[in-house]
């Protein structure tokens, strides 16, 4: 995707967070807004894939549970990104994709936040018609979805190829498919957020809450995802 205005564009501490469908486009809109705003990006489930490599029983139990298409239970998935933000929060502020899926974890956020003084997250919601058509487009789109082993940049078969064929184009690493893009999983997957996602909106719709259309070309939703997320012109000098 194009880089908008030619160079990052750096702000002050602040979170902002992707809510949305398996599929739905989060990992690639936080990942480009990343690079526009020079914050960095975490995705749980990155995180937790890189967790559930080790050869411990902790990892064991959590390779079982990402293979299923269920969730992590909020305790280790608090814990693990507690760290990670109490550490990179202060300095940047940072995009979350896939956190927080549960009341509970959008509760372990708020008092992180609360703890380290940070306004409360701008919330951008990538929203997808929920119907069987749609879903079904969704689930042939992502059994169709590739990840470089080695930098994790995402590639699709149908919409996405690589020039390099199975070959990531960044670094030569081989693609692979997530043992969780296989469509029994993927289902499950969209039970999950079905499961949640209604209690976070109603928890967050008060705040900074913003809906978009997920539904649309990848650099369109980007737009709007800038406009809304972008920083806020700063009238002040500093
Ligand atoms: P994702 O890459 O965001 O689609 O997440 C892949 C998988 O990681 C999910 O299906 C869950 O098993 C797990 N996961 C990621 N983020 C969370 C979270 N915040 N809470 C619980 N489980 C998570």
């Amino acid at each position: 995707m194009r880089r908008v205005g030619g160079k990052s564009r750096q702000s002050a501490s602040r979170v902002i967070l992707f809510l949305g469908a398996p599929g739905s486009g989060k990992g690639t809109q936080s990942s480009w807004l990343s690079g526009q705003l020079g914050i960095p990006s975490l995705s749980t489930g990155d995180m937790l894939r890189a967790e559930s490599k080790r050869n411990t029983a902790a990892g064991l139990k959590l390779r079982k549970i990402l293979a299923s298409g269920s969730l992590v239970d909020d305790e280790m998935v608090c814990q693990a990104v507690s760290s990670r933000l109490r550490l990179e929060l202060p300095a940047r502020g940072i995009i979350l994709d896939g956190f927080p899926r549960t009341l509970r974890q959008a509760e372990c956020l708020d008092r992180i936040l609360s703890d380290l003084g940070i306004a409360g997250p701008v919330v951008v919601h990538l929203d997808l018609p929920n119907g069987d058509v749609s879903r079904e487009r969704l689930i042939s789109r992502m059994t169709a979805r590739r990840q470089c082993g080695v930098c994790g940049s995402i590639y699709n078969l149908m919409s996405r190829p690589s020039s390099l064929g199975m070959l990531c184009e960044k670094d030569g690493g081989v693609l692979l498919q997530r043992e969780d893009d296989q469509e029994a999983v993927i289902r499950r997957r969209f039970t999950e957020f079905d499961l949640s996602c209604a209690p976070l909106v109603e928890y967050y719709k008060r705040a900074d809450y913003h809906r978009v259309d997920g539904d649309r070309d990848t650099e369109v939703v980007a737009a709007e995802v800038l406009a809304i997320a972008g920083p806020a012109e700063t009238s002040a000098a500093a």
